[in-house]
């Protein structure tokens, strides 16, 4: 049975100072929710505190992003040494990332297998843009990013990945995926492709989270989708209260196949 995700992608936001009283707002309620996996992804400068303040607990740590070289003349990089002394998880190949900062599908591989040789628990990014949708492309393309990502891999290492679909038109725009549309991609295009690489004993393995403009009042609609194992929130994650209540809905929902 997979166990739902859900991660908090706090994106450029939080000092450290700031990040300390978010956690300390939602922590304890966070830490009742067991049934379902709860992860922080703060900005790198502010890990170390959410550290301090997570351990012990079972709330994972995640990265947003970080290099595939263990150490080396990579100005401005993080390694993933320097992530495992602190992290559980590390999210790559955000579409933020992507569009702003050149990832290309084949640095996602690299980082992929660099956090699974590390034993972190990557949550891989795809999703089209709008463009890529309205010309009837969103099937080849989310699918197409999916086999980037795991070439490569074995089906037991694939087994152990998080791919988070994550419709760019959808991310920060307030304009969420309904949950029939975000379970049909999710089913029938990143679960069927995992299904096609390594058989169908690996794609139900394979936890599957929704992003994209997940707030409150819709996650019990689309955490109540069979192949949606989770939810990636962006802004909602900011809010205390609200990044809280989207985990009480994960966990409320009904038990995964
Ligand atoms: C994200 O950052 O991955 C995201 C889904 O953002 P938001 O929830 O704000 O759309």
């Amino acid at each position: 049975m997979r166990k739902r995700i859900l991660a908090g992608n706090w994106k450029m936001n939080k000092t450290a100072s700031e990040a300390v009283a978010l956690v300390a707002a939602m922590k304890d309620e966070l830490c009742q929710f067991s049934s379902v996996d709860r992860v922080l992804c703060p900005p790198f400068m502010a890990i170390p505190e959410v550290a301090r303040l997570v351990a012990g607990t079972e709330l994972g740590l995640g990265a947003q992003d970080m290099y595939w070289k263990d150490a080396g003349a990579f100005t401005g990089e993080i390694s993933p040494l320097m992530v495992k002394e602190f992290c559980t998880h590390v999210l790559i190949g955000h579409s933020e990332r992507r569009e702003h900062f050149g990832e290309r599908d084949e640095s996602v591989n690299l980082k992929l297998k660099a956090a699974l040789a590390h034993g972190l628990i990557p949550v891989v990014c795809v999703g089209e843009t709008l463009a890529l949708r309205q010309e009837g492309r969103t099937e080849s393309w989310v699918a197409g990013q999916v086999r980037a990502a795991l070439a490569g891999l074995s089906g037991e290492q694939a087994a152990g990945v998080v791919i988070a679909y994550e419709p760019i038109w959808a991310i920060g725009t307030g304009l969420a995926a309904t949950a029939a549309e975000a379970q049909r991609v999710c089913k029938e295009v990143v679960r069927a492709t995992v299904a096609g690489l390594y058989g169908q004993a690996v794609a139900e393995s394979l936890r599957i989270q929704y992003g994209g403009s997940v707030t409150p009042a819709n996650a019990p609609e689309l955490m109540a989708q069979a192949d949606i194992d989770g939810a990636l929130v962006g802004g909602a994650s900011l809010k205390a209260a609200d990044f809280v209540a989207i985990v009480s809905a994960a966990a409320q929902a009904q038990p995964l196949a």
